[in-house]
């Protein structure tokens, strides 16, 4: 890093740096000097939360909980990732979906973040998930919970503003800002143009591990063709005749019905791919709604909504200081540096929904930290696993509980200036089990 670089990111708010990412700093020597001063640094945060779904919404809310000043970043003009944009409207993975279920493995701030969900109101009649009996108005989290999205919406901001996190949606985070291998920052694209926000703590929970492939650092995935999850657009239905049988299996709110609609391949992260699976995947909705319209007793329904994007099921998966494999998720593994659980199935596992024999297995601390790159924190689907854990963990119950665990590391490594790589990991998880979090220790 340049010594003007170096100047430029240890001053004041409002002050310009060269540019986001080095590379560029080293080649803007051919520039003129406002080419090369274009990307102000327009704020500063001890925790900077890249992406708002899941697993980063309970990560903004545990770093700030944990007493950062704290900073959430999402594209979309709302929270919830695939969970309100995809869609995808049912959370699993609060316990193992069939026995031994008695053992509920997410709790803390993702409990906290379900008790708002249901105080809205938002939690849906009916779920294609049969399970045992759970009071969740108490907290007693059954395995699936079906929500309506503009609730979950609701819910997430209302948590964050809670905990007092800032907010910056309309805003693509479009790479880190580096000090060689250190992560120092964001740089951010939106209608207010391109900005730098400075953070001594970046937590990756863009889904696809954007921030943390940008910075360098390795990543495994996705699995090879045959085994990759695929993408799928959900919708709802709506206009559904009273009493109507027809339309189990999907997640029912009132009148309406979140369904499972055309699924596509492909690589999740290859723009015109993406492009042709909205647009094949929309159009044949579109045909089967119309079809189905046609069918006596069902006039009545009609398309109320196809989610914002196609839900991607699977990306990168970064490399981190450890890799959960498959083994240690069939085997229940425990960990000592265990930060979180998860008891989901692996839902295609060769091909089918493989449940585990015990309560689940620890995802451990090691597993969120990316390698090579410091400063930066990994949380929800891009962590560090094999495609198996992976296919359980990346489950929305889970990726909360990774959240939770990534935003008290996040906050304990910005206020102690410790790289998270060095992290003392005891005190996470007793920070982790003071706000109510499951790691099978003992507080
Ligand atoms: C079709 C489908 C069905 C599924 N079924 C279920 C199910 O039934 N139950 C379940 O629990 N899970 C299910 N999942 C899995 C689950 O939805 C995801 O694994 C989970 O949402 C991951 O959470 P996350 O927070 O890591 O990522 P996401 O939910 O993907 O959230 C990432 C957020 O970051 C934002 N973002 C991404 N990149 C950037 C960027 N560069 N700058 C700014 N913002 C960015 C996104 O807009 C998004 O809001 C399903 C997934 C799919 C696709």
């Amino acid at each position: 890093m340049s010594m003007r670089r170096r100047e430029f990111l240890g001053s004041a708010l409002g002050v310009a740096v060269a540019t986001g990412v080095d590379s560029a700093g080293a080649q803007a020597g051919a520039k003129s000097y406002s080419e090369r001063l274009e990307t102000p640094i327009v704020a500063r945060y001890q925790v900077v939360v890249a992406g708002g779904g899941p697993s980063g919404v309970i990560a903004a809310a545990a770093a700030a909980r944990s007493g950062t000043s704290t900073l959430l970043i999402e594209r979309y003009p709302f929270l919830g990732g695939n969970g309100t944009a995809g869609l995808m409207t049912c959370y699993n993975g609060f316990r193992n979906q069939r026995p031994p279920e008695v053992l509920q493995t997410v709790k803390g701030i993702p409990a906290d973040y379900i008790a708002e969900l249901v105080r809205l109101g938002g939690v849906a009649e009916d779920d294609p998930y049969p399970k045992s009996k759970h009071d969740t108005a108490k907290g007693d989290l059954p395995y699936c919970i079906g929500f309506d999205p503009e609730a979950a919406k609701i819910a997430s901001l209302n948590l964050l503003k809670k905990e007092g996190v800032a907010l910056r949606l309309h805003s693509w985070v479009v790479g880190p800002m580096l000090d060689g291998p250190r992560v120092t920052g964001v740089i951010v694209e939106s209608k207010s143009g391109r900005q730098a926000i400075a953070a001594d703590i970046v937590i990756d929970a863009t889904g696809d591990g954007d921030i943390a492939a940008r910075a360098g650092a390795p990543f495994m995935g996705p699995a090879e063709k045959g085994d990759r999850m695929g993408m799928s657009l959900m919708y709802i239905l709506g206009g559904l005749p009273a009493n109507s049988k027809d339309f189990s299996g999907g997640i029912r709110l009132n009148d309406r019905v979140v369904k499972w609609g055309p699924g596509f391949g492909g690589d999740g992260l290859d723009v015109e791919n993406l492009t042709k699976a909205e647009v094949e995947s929309r159009l044949k909705l579109w045909e089967q709604v119309q079809k189905l319209r046609k069918e006596p007793g069902k006039e009545s329904v009609y398309l109320s909504q196809i989610a914002t994007g196609i839900g991607v099921r699977e990306t990168r998966r970064i490399q981190g200081e450890y890799t959960v494999t498959e083994q240690d998720a069939i085997n229940g593994t425990h960990f000592p540096d265990v930060v979180a659980v998860s008891s989901n199935p692996m839902p295609s596992y060769h091909g089918q929904r493989f449940f585990f024999a015990h309560e689940g297995f620890d995802i451990p601390y090691r597993s969120l930290v990316p390698k090579k790159i410091e400063s930066l924190v990994l949380t929800g689907r891009c962590i560090s696993c094999e495609q198996g854990p992976f296919q359980s963990a990346r489950s929305m119950a889970p990726a909360m509980a990774v959240g939770h665990a990534s935003g008290c590391a996040a906050a304990l490594a910005a206020k102690g200036n410790i790289a998270p790589r060095l992290l003392d990991v005891k005190a996470l998880q007793k920070l982790l089990l003071s706000q109510n979090a499951e790691l099978r220790l003992k507080a």
